[in-house]
């Protein structure tokens, strides 16, 4: 319980102020803040400020008497329930005691006031407010134990996120606002990959981390008016209002993303974890939230099923790819377009190894010391459950890596001489040489850049970014109104071609919202000539 922060304070009112200072005197002995008013007017004025925990009030006071000040004070939310004491002559009739009564006194002290009578009376009403304090503070410790509870109740233990029953009771509300705005849901059901692996290989405390730390960069991610919850063990659910498939398939790639970049620490321990999403948005054929969750939860077996780490969409999958190229989604050919580029690095690194094999006289050598260093990198990947993609780029690091030096440190590094300024300088350069070479094999690291950024717009109302101005590369820029120029004046049937005037006056209209300004003079320029 808390303990009482503040004295009772006791409103003294009196018209003579000798009365004022005996009736201070008289209780000073009593533990409370004594405070005086000489009118009724003042009197009414100070429980303004303070909350008495009782009055003694002159009956007989000019311009307003006790019991019109009295009145006054049942009317008043604060002060109607204030105990009040009427000090009146000892004279007075039982109509006079009566009208007091009727004013809300609740007792009578008679003048000349005694001493030992006004000290036993205003005692009692001191423990009356005493307990009533108490009782209030009680309330409030059960009111504010039961908020407590209503929270711990909702929340996850582990990770503080909505656990699954609330999430249910706040997803059927957004669900329900949907349905009657006729507006978009996207529900996304994300699980850890292989994270039972990580349970056993580390045991469950490092898993905890995971799981803990994981949802604090998704509760990061999110907008606030999302939601996000514990859904069971390793399993994640989002439900984003306001967005449709393709949002929440940006969203879940965001996440896909974030979390194959994530490293989670424990102590000595490091380790990375990938997830895959299943991603279903909201139709009229759902007549309850459970229909939508269940479609996210089948394209999530999908996403497991077809390699993890990745994010599927129930609409995607589900009715082959005539639904697909309606709904505005993508046939998957990642799959085919990974394994031939896959091709292309291995021969690539074939062809590196020829060549230096030419260069070099202990090329034994260099294998041995290459296939050392891939032996340990693949026994740390194991250990720290990396996923089989991140484990071929290391194991190729090496491998470029050991056959660039073939060409960069011939000399320097193969005697035991101290290293000339020149050569220090070499080494120096290593790093940004290996680069330079590397980037000559990412062939289409520029083109990349360009069409990631290529639905930007200059006022940085664009995705997948939100970029804005010089912020969107060059290339996207002039990407962007040239493909949309071309998308005008050429469209697919049934759309009509835009041209001449009309499609110049519509690219002029977005300059420097959709389009940079200077390109849309620059090509509008071009157009004009053609006119
Ligand atoms: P998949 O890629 O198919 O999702 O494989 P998985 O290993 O992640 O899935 P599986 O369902 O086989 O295992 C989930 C594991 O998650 C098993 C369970 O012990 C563990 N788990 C569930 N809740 C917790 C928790 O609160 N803490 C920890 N450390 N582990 C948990
Ligand atoms: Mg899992
Ligand atoms: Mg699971």
């Amino acid at each position: 319980m808390k303990p009482l922060t503040c004295l009772p304070k006791i409103l003294i009112v009196d018209d003579r102020p000798a009365n004022l200072v005996a009736m201070k005197k008289m209780l000073s002995a009593v533990e409370a803040e004594l405070i005086c008013a000489g009118s009724g007017n003042d009197a009414l004025a100070l429980t303004l400020q303070h909350k008495f925990a009782l009055c003694l009030l002159d009956v007989m006071m000019p311009d307003m008497n006790g019991f019109e000040t009295a009145d006054l004070m049942r009317q008043n939310d604060a002060t109607m329930s204030m105990p009040i004491i009427f000090v009146t002559a000892m004279d007075q009739s039982e109509q006079h005691i009566f009208q007091g009564y009727a004013s809300g006194a609740v007792d009578y002290l008679y003048k000349p006031v005694i001493k030992e009578i006004l000290l036993a009376k205003v005692r009692v009403f001191l423990e009356l407010e005493c307990r009533q304090r108490e009782l209030h503070d009680a309330n409030e410790f059960i009111a504010e134990q039961n908020r407590q509870l209503e929270i711990k109740a909702s929340k996850d233990g582990l990770t503080g996120l909505d656990n699954h029953a609330h999430f249910q009771k706040r997803c059927k509300r957004e669900f329900n606002l949907a349905v009657r705005h006729h507006s978009d849901l996207t529900v996304l059901l994300c699980d850890v990959d292989y994270f039972k692996n990580v349970n056993d290989t580390y045991g469950h405390q490092v898993g905890d981390v995971v799981l803990r730390d994981f949802s604090g960069l998704l509760t990061d991610l999110i907008r606030d008016t999302d939601l996000l919850a514990r859904y069971g063990g390793e399993e994640f659910i989002l439900a984003l209002p306001a967005t449709d498939l393709a949002g929440g398939c940006i969203v879940a790639e965001k996440i896909r993303s974030m979390a194959e970049k994530n490293i989670y620490r424990h102590g000595s321990i490091s380790l990375q974890a990938t997830v895959s999403i299943g991603v279903a948005t909201r139709n009229t054929s759902h007549a309850h939230p459970h229909d939508l969750i269940e479609q996210a939860d089948s394209a999530l077996y999908q996403a497991k099923a077809s390699g993890r780490n990745r994010v599927v969409s129930y609409q995607a999958y589900q009715d082959g790819t005539k639904v697909e190229q309606r709904d505005g989604g993508f046939e998957d050919i990642r799959a085919p377009l990974k394994a031939a580029l896959e091709k292309n690095k291995a021969a690539a690194l074939a062809s590196f190894e020829a060549l230096a094999h030419t260069r070099l006289k202990d090329f034994a050598g260099l294998k041995e010391r290459n296939n050392k260093a891939l032996k340990l990198v693949n026994l740390i990947g194991k250990r720290l459950n990396l996923p089989q993609e991140m484990m071929l780029s290391y194991r190729r690091s090496f491998k470029l890596h050991d056959l660039f030096r073939v060409y960069l440190t011939d000399s320097a590094l193969d005697n035991d001489q101290p290293l000339s300024q020149g050569e220090q300088q070499a080494i120096f350069n290593q790093p940004l040489l290996m680069k330079e070479l590397t980037d000559l094999f990412d062939f289409f690291a520029h083109e990349r850049q360009i069409l990631l950024y290529h639905h930007e717009h200059y006022d940085g109302n664009g995705y997948p970014e939100g970029l804005e101005g010089e912020e969107v590369p060059f290339g996207s820029r002039l990407f962007a109104l040239v493909d949309t120029i071309i998308a005008m004046s050429l469209p697919t049937y049934p759309r009509v071609p835009v041209t001449g005037e009309k499609l110049i006056a519509e690219i002029r209209e977005q300059a420097g919202k959709q389009f940079d300004p200077f390109l849309v003079d620059l090509v509008v320029g071009i157009l004009e000539e053609d006119l």
